[in-house]
């Protein structure tokens, strides 16, 4: 039977409270202190994990704290630090003009708005909602891989395109909702919704997600698959 948009809403709310109540201290993975080390870290964390990206962090911002200092910094010296990222030279290019950017058109600070935040080189809509939502306290929805892959397993949207399921979710949920469903979301695909072999077995979920059954179904079996920290 098809589930009519106001039946999908009170599980879709139904499903955010249940994970609410299981990963409470859900939270961006990126360590950061303020919104540019955020928005520097989140531009790094393209293809490698959070925690790659915490280990690197001290080193990056101890040598450039700010947009300007990291604007000025030489190639070479900052390829070096982020080297065990992968990718350095690219990374290094996208830091230096995203610093630049921000020093010639913000006085170095970084924007709280989606649409200049959004404007800068290499921020995406992704990347800028993380830094309203977790630096500037302004609603945002994260569509990473992970919040795409379970919001079509949790059968809330058929959409692809992360900007579409970014304004379907929009849809169901209140905006004071948006980052902290984000996390949850997020959290639940790097522990438990893998997506290679989701947890289902074991999964808070299971007696309310379509998917039910995509991964192993037997608890002591799926109860394996759990992580207790996000790889990535
Ligand atoms: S029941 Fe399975 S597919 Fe559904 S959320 Fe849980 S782990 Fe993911």
């Amino acid at each position: 039977m098809l589930e009519t948009p106001l039946a999908l809403t009170r599980r879709a709310r139904r499903m955010n409270r249940v994970l609410a109540e299981t990963y409470p201290d859900a939270h961006c993975e990126l360590d950061f202190d303020n919104a540019f080390e955020l928005l520097v870290v989140t531009v790094l964390s393209a293809q490698t994990t959070d925690k790659r990206v915490n280990t690197v962090r001290p080193t990056l911002f101890a040598a450039y704290p700010d947009a300007r200092s990291m604007a000025a910094a030489e190639r070479e010296t900052l390829e070096s630090i982020v080297g065990p990222l992968g990718f350095f030279r690219a990374k290094t290019e996208s830091l230096l003009k995203l610093s630049a950017a921000l020093v010639a058109d913000h006085n170095g600070e970084v924007p709280g708005r989606l649409e200049d935040l959004v404007k800068l080189p290499g921020v995406g809509r992704k990347t800028a909602n993380v830094v309203l939502g977790n630096a500037f306290d302004v609603p945002g929805i994260t569509v990473d891989t992970h919040f795409g892959r379970l919001v079509r397993r949790f059968g809330w949207t058929e959409e692809t395109d992360p900007v579409k399921v970014e304004f379907a979710i929009a849809e169901v949920f209140p905006k004071n909702d948006w980052t902290m469903l984000s996390h949850h979301v997020i959290w639940h695909g790097r522990r438990c919704c893998h997506a290679k072999k989701p947890a289902c077995g074991a999964c808070p979920l299971a007696s309310i997600c379509p998917s039910y059954g995509e991964g192993p179904t037997d608890h002591e079996t799926a109860a394996k698959l759990l992580r207790t920290e996000g790889p990535n």
